[in-house]
């Protein structure tokens, strides 16, 4: 997985151990950070994981969550989406036999090599043993009772055409992974799936999930960055789709990557996000393999 280190994952990278930190999210919740990208425990009797980090952090990762208080070994993982800051524990725990449950197409990316056509980056496929081995194709529930855990597809395709979210009723947390994003500006991985649009859909979905019990107050986790508000995520619904429109009506004029770039589509939000480039034209390739998908 050496190649995963450029890149998008560049910033989390670490040549030696990384250091991974905790933050608890509720009872016998746990946030870690520091692996590659977010990883949620919830410990006690069946310790479940979210998101499993980069695979050179695999070691590190399960030591520190075996340190957390209530811990054990982990029986069920899941994959947010097929990234490699997601799916970097699957070889670890699928061979100590652990559940690993994913959306099916996330499954199906990891059966096959991927090169990504903007940057070359390549991603290989994973040993059967490493890949998901429980999916689904709409939602599901691990538990019953109060501890229950509610799992479903967020469908609209907002970072991969696999997202997932991960719901734990009864501390109010949703894992989202990178459907939203905590830290700059998104990967808007069109090559497999994602799309701009799907950016905005997929965030007025895991809005509808959050607030689905009448409850404001659900933390929500993304696969980068610090914790999230349902206000957060109301705020970036209006950012992506004031971008989303003005890319819209750029693409339906004929325009293309470089002259939306120019542009300036995300000029109110930059001194609060960053630097737009990348992201304006991966979000305009996203829209031409959105709407020409035979091209
Ligand atoms: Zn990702």
């Amino acid at each position: 997985m050496k190649a995963s280190v450029a890149g998008l994952a560049a910033p989390y990278a670490f040549a030696q151990a990384p250091k991974i930190e905790n933050t608890q999210l509720g009872d016998n919740l746990y946030l870690l950070s520091g692996a590659g990208g977010n990883v949620i425990v919830r410990t006690g009797s069946e310790v479940v994981m979210v998101d499993g980090g980069l695979a050179q952090n695999a070691g590190a990762l399960a030591q520190a969550v075996a340190a957390l208080p209530n811990s054990g070994p982990v029986r069920t993982l899941f994959n947010t989406h097929w990234h490699p800051e997601q799916t970097g524990s699957n070889e670890k725990l699928g061979m100590a036999g652990a559940t690993i449950i994913a959306q099916e197409n996330t499954r199906l990316w990891l059966q096959q090599n991927i090169t990504w056509p903007w940057n070359g980056q390549k991603f290989k496929k994973f040993a059967k043993i490493a890949q998901p081995n429980k999916t689904f194709y709409d939602k599901g529930a691990l538990g019953t009772g109060p501890s229950e855990i509610r799992y479903g597809y967020i469908s609209d395709a907002a970072h991969t055409d696999g997202d997932l979210y991960v719901y734990f009723a009864q501390q109010n947390v949703l894992a989202v992974g990178d459907a939203a994003c905590g830290q700059g500006w998104p990967v808007v991985d069109w090559w497999t799936g994602g799309w701009i649009g799907g950016i905005v859909g997929g965030l007025q979905r895991i809005q509808s999930v959050a607030t689905s019990n009448g409850n404001k107050d659900t933390k929500i986790v993304p696969g980068r960055g610090p914790v999230l508000s349902v206000t957060d995520i109301a705020a970036q619904v209006d950012m992506y789709g004031t971008i989303y429109d003005r890319l819209n009506q750029m693409t339906n004029k004929g325009r293309g990557p470089s002259e939306a770039v120019e542009a300036k589509p995300a000029k109110e939000f930059e001194a609060k996000m960053g630097n737009p480039d990348e992201f304006i034209r991966r979000s305009m390739e996203s829209l031409w393999a959105y709407l020409s998908p035979d091209a």
